[in-house]
């Protein structure tokens, strides 16, 4: 199976021709990523980054035309912060009110069992969001200030909000349920919910393009590698499983994070080292992961280490492969045949140590990575020799792109006559 050249690929998008800009939002704790999209083309127009909000130095970055343009300058919050971005656009470009802006697009991290797609919001879907904040209390209070303070500035164009988790609430209910007390689990939401969908959905998609195949006919894999790190078994286009769970805290190991351990570790530390649950909230989110068992968290130092014979970072490496070799097999048995493996995000897209780290040994599952292809750059490629039964692939990741059309999609769901009015 080749890929197909792109003046072959169909382009599903070209109905969003008329739909000018989006605006894409991810409002953090202390930062706010911003991304002016083309959701036909794909291209960002622009993208910047206001880091350090409510410190006494924050960092301005806004990159237009090739130009990257840095600021140092206080951000008390993240009203100041969006205003620092709007002037950006006004002073250094491209000017957002020329730039057709139809949507802003927010991403939004837990939408819990509310919300299975993009919504576009008004007062009552910032209350739904809000309420999701026991959930996901480190990040839906900063999404929900991205969104109050957006609407409050770009009150003119719609805003949608668009969920990490809504891909992975198709998960089968054996899938998604903890085998834990029902009550308890009813009471409390206790279930999984899985995240990065966005990115999941968007790969899943993206393969089936590349490939000229009906997603709906393809099994997937996806392993989405960056500093979070997170795998899913795609079923024609429906996710089966996924490795995160309440939280993003499940599953693989990760930059920071130790993904699965047995839970009576939380007890076990409580009880004999004297741990209170925000300590152990810190140990297993931020200093877990590679970062607990390396010192470094970026793959590119870690490799750096292991050629100097650091054995801790040896070890990091063999363990993060070591994870992600049991979700690749227990994958294979729920999906049956898969079709293709696809490796994406930071990690997944430029490590080609891990790639062939997680494929090796595997023939007999009909899984090989090529030493050449796995070692070229590029875009969306396989990476596989000719012969396996399954396509190992590299597709980066594009979220904001995602989410931006699947803001033009909500949108026009809602007022199906502006899609017409503006084409
Ligand atoms: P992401 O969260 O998708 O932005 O991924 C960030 C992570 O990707 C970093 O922490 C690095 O570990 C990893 N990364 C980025 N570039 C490279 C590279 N060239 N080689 C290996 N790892 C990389």
């Amino acid at each position: 199976m080749s890929i197909l050249p792109a003046s072959e690929r169909p382009n599903p998008y070209s109905a969003y021709g008329a739909h000018g800009s989006v605006l894409v939002l991810n409002s953090g704790s202390s930062s706010l990523k911003y991304q002016l999209v083309n959701p036909v083309g794909g291209e960002a127009i622009a993208a910047g980054t206001v880091e350090r909000i409510g410190e006494p130095s924050g960092i301005v970055t806004h990159t237009f035309a090739g130009n990257r343009t840095r600021r140092e300058l206080e951000v008390a919050d993240h009203g100041a912060a969006l205003r620092l971005a709007l002037g950006m656009f006004d002073e250094i470009g491209p000017a957002l009110h020329g730039a057709g802006i139809y949507a802003v697009g927010h991403r939004v991290v837990h939408g819990g069992a509310e919300f299975s797609g993009p919504v576009v919001v008004d007062d009552d879907v910032i209350d739904r969001i809000e309420s999701l904040v026991p959930l996901a209390p480190l990040h839906n209070p900063a999404n929900v200030q991205g969104i109050r303070v957006a609407r409050e500035l770009l009150g003119d164009v719609p805003h949608v909000a668009v969920f990490d988790t809504a891909f992975f609430q198709a998960l089968p209910a054996e899938a998604y349920t903890y085998a834990i007390d029902r009550e308890v689990a009813r009471e409390h939401d206790v279930r999984r919910y899985g995240f990065h969908g966005t990115s999941h959905q968007y790969v899943a998609g993206k393969v089936a393009r590349v490939l000229g195949r009906r997603v709906e006919d393809l099994n997937t894999i996806v392993l989405h590698l960056g500093n979070g790190a997170s795998a899913s078994a795609v079923r024609g286009g429906v996710p089966i499983d996924t490795s995160m769970g309440l939280t993003p805290l499940e599953g693989l190991v990760m930059g920071t994070r130790s993904g699965d351990i047995d839970p009576a570790v939380v007890f076990h530390l409580a009880r004999n080292a004297g741990m209170d649950i925000d300590e152990l909230d810190t140990l297993l989110n931020k200093r877990s992961g590679v970062l607990g068992l390396s010192g470094v968290n970026d793959f590119r130092e870690l490799h750096r280490l292991v050629e100097e014979g650091d054995e801790d970072a040896a070890l990091a490496l063999d363990v993060y492969v070591h994870r992600l070799r049991k979700y690749v097999g227990a994958y294979t048995a729920l999906l049956g045949r898969v079709d293709v493996i696809a490796f994406t995000a930071g990690v997944g897209e430029n490590d080609a140590v891990v790639r062939a780290a997680v494929c090796a040994d595997l023939e007999a599952l009909g899984i090989a990575v090529d030493d050449d292809r796995n070692a070229a750059r590029g875009e969306e490629r396989i990476i596989s020799p000719d012969w396996t039964k399954t396509l190992v692939m590299v597709i980066p990741t594009m979220e904001e792109l995602a989410i931006a059309r699947q803001s033009v999609e909500a949108v026009d769901r809602l007022h199906p006559s502006a899609a017409v009015a503006t084409g």
